[in-house]
Formats: structure tokens, sequence, C-alpha cells
């Protein structure tokens, strides 16, 4: 049986004024566009198309609550970093994060990067952000399934040095279901921050 039987879509919010009460704990899920983020949401809560997947990076504009069962949920951040997106776009993005803090059920972030990428420049801003607001972070470092085994821990070895001690990291497949558990232990492992 699914870890999280009861989850369900909540809603969907443009602006801070429509988030939902602030209850319970909330855990964000955040990634560059095309990173692989509604993938992993789907694998690691056991629901075939929960998150919408796309293959037009940059599609989900607004922020998406998932409920994983009451007093439990989990946000869809908006993918960042996609170039293509237009300054109006950047600043709803912007303002939208900026919004996040004050949330005080708030007390977790997943961060998913390519593992083929690495840690950029803007999942490094990402995570100090979150680290201010007092957040634990896990990064899942996506698409493994496209890496041999010996790469694949090169690149958790050199994830790790970047992201240091606080920042706990793992590798992750959604297609070959590489990681799974281990995500879903870390996600419960951050409800209870
Ligand atoms: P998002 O934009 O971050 O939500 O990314 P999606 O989940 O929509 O995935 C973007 C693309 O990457 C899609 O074509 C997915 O099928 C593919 N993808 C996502 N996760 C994985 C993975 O673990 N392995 C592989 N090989 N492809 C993946």
């Amino acid at each position: 049986m699914s870890l999280f039987p009861k989850v369900r879509f909540l809603l969907s919010v443009a602006g801070a004024d429509q988030f939902p009460p602030d209850e319970g704990r909330e855990v964000a899920f955040a990634g560059r566009s095309n990173a692989g983020k509604s993938s992993a949401i789907n694998t690691v809560l056991g629901r075939h198309a929960l998150a919408r997947t796309s293959r037009t990076p940059g599609r989900t504009k607004l922020l998406n609550f998932f409920e994983l069962e009451p007093g439990r949920r989990i946000i869809d951040l908006p993918g960042y970093g996609y170039a293509q997106a237009s300054p109006a776009e950047k600043r709803q993005w912007t303002a939208l994060i900026d919004s996040l803090p004050e949330r005080q059920c708030l007390c977790g972030l997943f961060l998913i990067v390519d593992i083929r990428r690495g840690i950029a420049d803007t999942d490094q801003q990402l995570i100090e952000w979150a680290a201010a607001a007092g957040w634990q972070v896990h990064v899942l470092l996506t698409k493994a399934d496209k890496l041999n085994q010996r790469d694949r821990a090169a690149a958790l070895k050199e994830a790790s040095k970047t992201l240091g001690a606080e920042v706990t990291a793992q590798v992750f497949s959604a297609p070959d279901g590489i990681g799974v558990q281990e995500a879903q232990k870390a996600l419960i492992r951050l409800f209870s921050s």
C-alpha cells in the first residue's frame, strides 16, 4: 500500500492571499524547470498523475498544494531558471517565493536537481534562502538512471561536498524507482523537523 494513501490535490494559488490556513506542517518541493520535480512528487507520493509532468519547461506557473493527510501538505513550487521565462513570470515567481518564509507551518524544502547538471548557483541561492528561514533541506539528485553506478556515486559525492553538512542529499530516479524509499523517509523526517 502507498505510504500516503489519502494524498490529494488541494488547491492551486497565484498569490499568498490564497494560501490555505497556516496550520499543521508543510514541505515545499522546488527545482529548476525540467529537473524532474513533477515526476519526483508523483513517485515519492506513490500517485501516478498527481503533479503534472510536462515536456515543456516552465509550464507549471502556480503554486500547487497537496494534502498527504490532515495537517501535512506539500507545496509544488513553480520551476525556476527557465531562460525563456518573461520578466513578468520571474516577478510572479519571486513574489510567491518571498511570501513563503512567513508561513509558520513550512518546515522543509525538497530540492530537485538533475544529477547531470549538479548544484547550480540558483539552487545554492534557494538553499541559502531556505536555511535563513530555518528549514531543513533535502536534495534529490534525480535522473540517476542516466548515469552508471560510478558516475552516480561521484555526482553524489561532489554534490554533498558543495552542499555541506546541514543539507542531506541522495540519488533518485523516477522511472527506475532508485531512492524512492530513502526519499519517503527524508520527507517524513522533514515533516517532523
Ligand atoms: P519538472 O519540470 O521539474 O516538473 O520535470 P518533469 O517531472 O515534468 O520531467 C521533465 C522531463 O524529464 C520529462 O520528460 C520526464 O519524463 C523526465 N524525467 C523526470 N524524472 C526523470 C528520471 O528520474 N529519469 C529520467 N530518465 N527522466 C526523467
